[in-house]
């Protein structure tokens, strides 16, 4: 429970655009105190603490590169000090470096394994000893239908997050007993900065073959993370729960 208002505390990576922001104010009307970091767009992270507190919560934000491993520990144990211990952890931190394999940098592929993947362990490692400790907590990773199915011009996306999906189904099945829960969302095209370049084409291409007929939007991704995160999810682990609308690859 939280020192502040004995609320419980959810910790957020990339919260503040996108899916990540959807989820720091869902979970904040769902009652918790939320603390989530960004990387570099200080106004949009102002913005978004300024509504989850309007909806009630403590909000503690920080500009912590995910890929940074110290930093991510000290503010992992600044929102334990100061918000009290994290029950909910959600890694939405992601980036989109696209090019075909044969013309994909060195950086391309690094930036996006480091980001994705690295910056998904940093995060699970530093909240899993204290949750399994107090065998409490939820986990909910974000992957991707390109983790599942894979996607042209995507390999180190898809990889970093097939990545993922493994990553989390073992730390399912090593902190069950500890009574720690990890599951995975799998969104398909969901309308945030990250899909705000696709062209036309490529949209109307994309929405052809989604049966529901329409982008994402990030609340349908954060419902199902709230739900997951909850008591109502206490038997659910170690799945993969895609959220696209039907989404055919
Ligand atoms: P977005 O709108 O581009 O937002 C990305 C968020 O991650 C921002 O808050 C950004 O911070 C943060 N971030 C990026 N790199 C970071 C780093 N090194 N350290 C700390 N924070 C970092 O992305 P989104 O569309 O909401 O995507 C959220 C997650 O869902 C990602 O993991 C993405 O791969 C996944 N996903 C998205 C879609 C989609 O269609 N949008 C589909 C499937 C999966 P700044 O604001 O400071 O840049």
């Amino acid at each position: 429970m939280s020192e502040t208002g004995n609320r419980p505390v959810a910790l957020v990576s990339g919260g503040s655009r996108g899916i990540g922001r959807a989820v720091v104010l869902r979970l904040a009307r769902d009652g918790r105190d939320v603390a989530f970091c960004y990387a570099s767009d200080h106004e949009a992270a102002e913005t978004a603490a300024k509504e989850a507190r309007e909806l009630g919560a403590t909000v503690l934000v920080r500009r912590v590169d995910v890929t940074d491993r110290a930093a991510v520990k000290e503010f992992t144990e600044e929102t334990e000090r100061t918000l009290g211990p994290v029950d909910v952890l959600v890694t939405a931190a992601g980036i989109i470096r696209d090019a075909p394999l044969v013309r994909m940098s060195d950086e391309q592929w690094d930036q996006v394994l480091r980001t994705n993947l690295d910056g998904t362990f940093n995060f699970c490692r530093a909240v899993t000893y204290s949750m399994m400790r107090r065998r409490t907590g939820a986990i909910v990773t974000l992957s991707s239908v390109a983790g599942v199915h894979g996607n042209a011009s995507q390999a180190n996306y898809s990889a970093s997050k097939a990545g993922i999906i493994g990553f989390t189904k073992a730390l399912a099945k090593e902190a069950g007993r500890s009574g720690l829960r990890a599951n995975v969302v799998a969104p398909g095209l969901i309308e945030t900065d990250m899909t705000a370049g696709l062209s036309e084409k490529v949209t109307k291409e994309i929405l052809g073959s989604i049966p529901m007929r329409r982008l994402g939007r990030p609340e349908d991704v954060s419902d199902l993370v709230a739900f997951l995160a909850s008591p109502q999810a206490a038997y659910i682990t170690g799945q993969v729960v895609q959220v696209d609308g039907g989404l055919a690859w």
